[in-house]
């Protein structure tokens, strides 16, 4: 309503000292393709706005619908605005604002937390309806449906195959000594509890509106099968290995078949949806694929899916490609990634994105890198690429 430009405090809505358009530095989540180095900070520090700003007075009930798209450019208003959760306007720099009521809201004040600021318009919770919480049901007949999986597996009446896998299980443990080789996930015996664990994705992906896929996807638009290649990998990329190759597909055919592995997807009011590992998992397991659409880092610049993942990393930028779960996807979307700036959020990482040329294209995959206990929360560490490979050509 009021244009923003305005210098006079009066007309002109007060903003937070921070635009929304700055970044933290730290405790990134969900953002495999950040730098390394924390980016330059756009705002202006509060002593230096408090050196020239005026003191304003606010009105009592604003009423303003402000939807103009110029906030970069609006001079720096010092308002008193103040956190709608906790009443403070301390912490300027990570109060958001909200682009349709323009209350502010800390990110640590949120559930879930807001771990980086919005690159595109941000809604708070009364806004956006926030719908986040629905738990839907699912019947098994729907499960079956929604994750495709082979009817002739009648994955609840039979269940002879988790003891098979135990087998093979024993078999890889042993190689794995010698050759580090990857393991195949040993799901839950019980299919009444797989079901449950299969609710838990379907209900999440289902409420942002994502389809289930355990394979990268490749849409019209967007970068073609052929552009995945891995020898267009900035110094190369290791090749996984032929039996690992086989575990993998292994892995796959397992999904196919309801035989998931034994994760959960919870929702924490803190971190948002989360995975919980649901039984013991082993060092060097592997637990599933990152999927989803491959697209060009250069189409998503300005993106604001909070979960892309750097696929390859060519010689010329141009090419490089990420795997956008925001349509498509599956468990590994729902992993959050430890703040690894912290000694605690160290230690709390338990897998590892690692990624392989597999049959000469690239992919993304997820091992354990320890023994997991049962209810432990998955984490990995985003940032663990960037520092093997410098991206000072990404956001
Ligand atoms: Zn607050
Ligand atoms: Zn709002």
């Amino acid at each position: 309503m009021a244009p923003s430009s305005s210098a006079s405090p009066a007309a002109g809505l007060s903003r937070p000292v921070a635009q929304r358009k700055v970044r933290p530095s730290a405790d990134y989540r969900r953002r495999p393709r950040m730098s390394v180095s924390p980016p330059p900070k756009k705002f202006r520090s509060m002593v230096e706005i408090m050196k020239v700003a005026k003191r304003v007075e606010l009105p009592v009930e604003e009423e303003e619908e402000d939807d103009e798209e110029s906030e970069e450019e609006e001079e720096d208003d010092y308002g008193e605005v103040v956190c709608e959760q906790c009443g403070s306007g301390e912490r300027p720099e990570e109060l958001l604002l909200c682009d349709k009521c323009n209350k502010g809201f800390h990110m640590l004040c949120l559930r879930p937390i807001v771990v980086r600021v919005p690159i595109g318009p941000w809604h708070c919770p009364h806004c956006s309806g926030d719908q986040h919480r629905i738990i839907k049901s699912f019947s098994q007949k729907k499960i079956v449906d929604f994750f495709r999986i082979q009817k002739e597996s009648q994955m609840v009446v039979k269940c002879s195959s988790a003891q098979d896998t135990r087998k093979r299980r024993k078999r890889s443990l042993v190689f794995h000594k010698r050759r580090r080789r990857l393991s195949l996930y040993i799901p839950t015996e019980d299919p009444h509890r797989r079901l449950v664990q299969m609710a838990s994705l379907a209900s999440a992906l289902t409420v942002l509106d994502m389809e289930f896929s355990d394979e990268l996807t490749y849409m019209p638009g967007m970068a073609r099968k052929s552009s995945n290649s891995a020898k267009f990998e900035s110094g190369g990329m290791q090749v996984l290995s032929k039996e690992d190759t086989e575990t993998l597909e292994q892995c796959r055919a397992m999904y196919k078949r309801g035989e998931c592995p034994p994760l959960m997807v919870v929702f924490d009011s803190r971190e948002g949806y989360t995975v919980e590992a649901d039984g013991p998992i082993k060092d060097l397991t592997i637990l599933a694929e990152y999927t989803g659409d491959v697209d060009y880092i250069r189409n998503r610049q300005e993106d604001d899916c909070d979960s892309m993942m750097t696929l390859l990393l060519a010689r010329d930028p141009s090419k490089s490609l990420v795997i956008c779960p925001d349509k498509r996807g599956n468990i590994s979307r729902f992993i959050n990634g430890i703040n690894n700036h912290s000694p605690e959020g160290k230690k709390k990482q338990n897998l590892k994105c690692v990624r392989y040329s597999v049959k000469g294209a690239c992919h993304v995959l997820l091992v354990a890198i320890r023994d997991i206990a049962k209810g432990e929360r998955l984490y990995y560490d985003y940032n663990g690429y960037e520092h093997e490979y410098p991206t000072h050509h990404f956001v």
